[in-house]
């Protein structure tokens, strides 16, 4: 593990901010105590996707190997193209992929060559076979054709000694591809974080349980396994912790002696956060902020040990927008991701009226699809109370009005965070 600040500026925490935190300084301060994992493990290519590569990947050999057709027809030297009318060529044989042309094409002569088979030597043109009249012993071509055509060159997706997969890259399937077009069936990664996150709440329930009056579904802990997953880290799941001084602080201990980060909901909130912070106090540095952002106002983050700590608000939908712009960003910082690969934001026309007061970000769950003049459009999934988690389910995007934005009325442009790629 590194640190790449060190423990005493982490005292930011201990000055306090009485004043809500903006978004993007949240953030900021979180990328810059965000400790990092340099353990890397050379894995087979086929368990490697969703992981971080953790030292570039130069291709050893030509990607094509070899010159190539790409097309099936017929291989001819460009030179013997007519330039006006038609030309007869001899076939003189054929060539499937994988089996190579002994023997060099001479003048006026023609291979049939199948799509991906190497080329004759002396050949350096296919012409389709749609667009040949072959009586078998000869095909014959006509003028408009160019030399050079329909052939897929030696090194021309990779050269040997190109850098095919850079540092940081999370390993999607195309890099799985990629990796395995030049041989590769290894691939040295980032160890994955371990993450062990908990639910607090004396009223929490586990499904499969029996939930009397006044008891609450523990839901916090299916979506944060959720999105963890999601990431590709190793989730270790704690269950659910009860209000309890002692309680609280031996979970956290344990998890600060297994995890590289820890994350919890529930009970940062002014009304019953005294036991978590009091056991955080006892056990790291970790700060109480007030974000300006709805919903998910109260956040906690810190250090306990080395472990990263993030206390997150206990409403549901709440839980699932501070994790998406805080955790998930630090998570894929820990993990070494270097992505170059933006996910898009959008703008798209919003036909629902939201109230929104200057100063705090809000992010309202919305549908993104396409309007009746094909622009896009967003309309709002209606209620917003970060307890309706079913809205998260509806769904696919989060409109997010900035902090200076106020409220906006239907017809207006909006920004829009498409669910695709974040979750
Ligand atoms: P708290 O921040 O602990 O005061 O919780 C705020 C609200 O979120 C309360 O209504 C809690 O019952 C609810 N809540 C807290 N944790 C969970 C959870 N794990 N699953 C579902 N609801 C929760
Ligand atoms: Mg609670």
């Amino acid at each position: 593990m590194t640190t790449p600040e060190s423990k005493a500026a982490l005292d930011f925490c201990y000055q306090g901010d009485p004043d809500l935190l903006q978004v993007a300084e949240a953030k900021r301060r979180i990328a810059a105590h965000m400790p990092g994992i340099s353990d890397t493990e050379s894995i087979p290519l086929i368990d490697a996707l969703g992981r971080i590569v953790a030292e570039d990947v130069i291709s050893p050999v030509d990607v094509p190997g070899h010159t190539n057709s790409a097309m099936d027809g017929y291989a001819v030297r460009g030179a013997d193209l007519p330039r006006s009318g038609q030309r007869r060529l001899e076939v003189v044989g054929a060539v499937l992929a994988g089996s190579p042309f002994e023997g060099v094409l001479g003048k006026n002569t023609a291979v049939r060559i199948m799509t991906g088979a190497a080329l004759p030597q002396g050949a350096d043109t296919v012409v389709m076979l749609e667009q040949a009249d072959s009586d078998g012993d000869s095909v014959v071509i006509g003028a408009d054709h160019r030399p050079g055509q329909n052939v897929r060159q030696v090194g021309e997706d990779l050269r040997r000694g190109d850098t095919a997969v850079r540092t940081g890259i999370r390993i999607m399937p195309a890099e799985l591809g990629v990796l395995a077009s030049f041989g590769q069936d290894r691939v040295t990664v980032f160890r994955r974080p371990r993450v062990a996150c908990f639910s607090t709440g004396d009223e929490l329930r586990s499904p499969g349980n029996p939930r009397e009056f006044g008891a609450v579904f523990d839901s916090n802990r299916y979506t944060v396994f959720g999105m963890l997953t999601r990431i590709g880290v190793e989730v270790i799941d704690m269950g659910v912790v009860p209000d309890n001084r002692e309680a609280l602080h031996r979970a956290l201990e344990e998890a600060a002696g297994h995890a590289d980060a820890i994350i919890t909901s529930g009970g940062v909130s002014s009304g019953d956060a005294d036991y978590v912070r009091e056991a955080l106090g006892k056990l790291g540095r970790v700060g109480f902020w007030k974000i300006a952002i709805r919903p998910g106002r109260p956040l906690a983050f810190g250090l306990i040990g080395s472990a990263a700590f993030f206390g997150l608000p206990g409403n549901p939908v709440a839980v699932m927008v501070t994790f998406y712009q805080f955790v998930r960003p630090a998570l894929c910082q820990m993990m070494g991701e270097r992505d170059p690969r933006p996910t898009p934001e959008l703008n798209a026309t919003c036909v629902s009226r939201l109230r929104k007061k200057k100063g705090r970000v809000e992010y309202y769950r919305a549908v993104l699809e396409r309007g009746e003049k094909g622009d896009l459009v967003v309309r709002s999934t209606g209620k917003t109370g970060s307890g309706l988690l079913h809205t998260m389910s509806e769904a696919n995007c989060f409109i997010v009005l900035d902090h200076e934005s106020e409220s906006v009325e239907p017809g207006s442009e909006v920004k829009v965070q498409p669910f695709f790629g974040l979750v």
